[in-house]
């Protein structure tokens, strides 16, 4: 049984490291189909996911890869990167008898061969597991658009640092924490470092998806402007109140009983600069927003010791937002059509955890 668990725990985090191999003289595609396997051989330039040196070494050899089609699923898990960056899905993507991910360019076509049971072993893994496919995926088609193998050199480190930039920022615009980004890279079983050849050390991969992750969350928090009224900012919602203290006693929930009770909370005014989205496959809830990014321009909180307290004008927050599980159809459409960029709301919240997470418990539509 240990033994089982060991081979499974090594084989999901068997995501390290990217090799090139070297300049070949052809390159040769057959299209699979739904019945006949394809197959991609003599190809010029790849560019691998790899755990080792040793599997480098072995990668050289590699000439021929038989391929079959995706699956929908894994169709789908490319189309959200393309998706995000604007980008039609041109890519070839299938499955194949390869260890990890390559990316590979035949006669022009850009095509990425995965794994057979890559995706799907990860999914099932659960959790945080699927950013570490995502990731995988995000940096292959990276090498693609940063047009490393239009090079005579596709494989230097700086190229699959390039990658795991364009893979990283990816990854935190689809809504991946800065742990779940890294953890392809920094959570392999081997520990020593393989700088050497053309291949960046574990250590400045962590450094590099780490600075793109941040500078992209940077971006999406700080520098975009406040989006203008949404169309029917003029028009009365009838009960604008979502939430009032009944409510929440009517929910039997102590922790925000004592809350209203105790007058705890921050009452709120502010502009919606972003929503984020839970992902409506794993989360089947109502409501599948599961945060919203405000920037305040009014505290009307009240408790205070000194003049001094309070949340800052102008500052951005993120405040999560009830499921709506409890709500009526009515109130949830009601409610939902309040969640919009660009509209102004008065909230009340309450802070828990470090300080940085926030819930909110009341919400009102207000007037531009
Ligand atoms: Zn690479």
């Amino acid at each position: 049984m240990c033994k089982f668990l060991c081979i499974t725990i090594i084989g999901l985090y068997t995501l390290l490291y990217v090799s090139c191999n070297p300049k070949r003289t052809e390159g040769n595609f057959v299209m699979p189909t739904k019945k006949n396997k394809g197959v991609v051989e003599n190809f010029k330039k790849a560019c691998f996911f790899v755990s080792s040196q040793k599997e480098i070494d072995s990668l050289k050899k590699v000439s021929k890869i038989d391929i079959e089609l995706p699956t929908n699923r894994e169709i789908e898990q490319v189309r959200q990167i393309t998706d995000f960056i604007g980008l039609p899905q041109n890519f070839g993507i299938y499955k194949g008898n390869i260890r990890n991910a390559m990316a590979v360019v035949i006669n022009g076509k850009r095509i990425i061969i995965f794994r057979k049971d890559l995706l799907r072993r990860i999914d099932r893994a659960g959790g945080s597991e699927y950013w570490s496919s995502m990731f995988i995926l995000a940096h292959e088609i990276g090498h693609h658009l940063s047009n490393h193998f239009s090079t005579d050199s596709p494989n230097s480190k700086d190229t699959e640092l390039e990658a795991d930039f364009f893979a990283g920022s990816v990854l935190c615009r689809l809504g991946a924490s800065l742990e779940e980004t890294i953890k392809p890279v920094s959570f392999g079983f081997l520990t020593t470092s393989l700088d050497h050849n053309n291949h960046p050390d574990k250590k400045s991969r962590v450094a590099m998806i780490t600075n793109a992750w941040n500078s992209t969350n940077f971006q999406l928090n700080n520098t975009f402007a406040v989006p203008p009224p949404p169309p029917d900012d003029d028009i009365d919602f009838g009960t604008q109140s979502i939430f009032t203290q009944e409510d929440f006693h009517l929910m039997h929930d102590d922790l925000l009983n004592n809350i209203i009770e105790n007058k705890s909370y921050y009452e709120l005014e502010g502009i919606i600069t972003r929503i984020h989205y839970n992902d409506s496959r794993y989360f089947n809830s109502p409501n599948n927003i599961q945060e919203i990014q405000v920037e305040i321009t009014k505290d009307n909180t009240g408790f205070y010791e000194n003049k001094e307290g309070g949340v800052k004008i102008g500052t951005r927050i993120l405040v999560q937002v009830p499921t709506g599980e409890e709500m009526c159809h009515a109130c949830i459409l009601n409610y939902l059509s309040i969640l919009v960029r660009g509209r102004k709301i008065r909230f009340k919240t309450y802070i828990f955890g470090s300080g940085l997470d926030s819930y909110m418990f009341y919400l009102e539509k207000l007037k531009r």
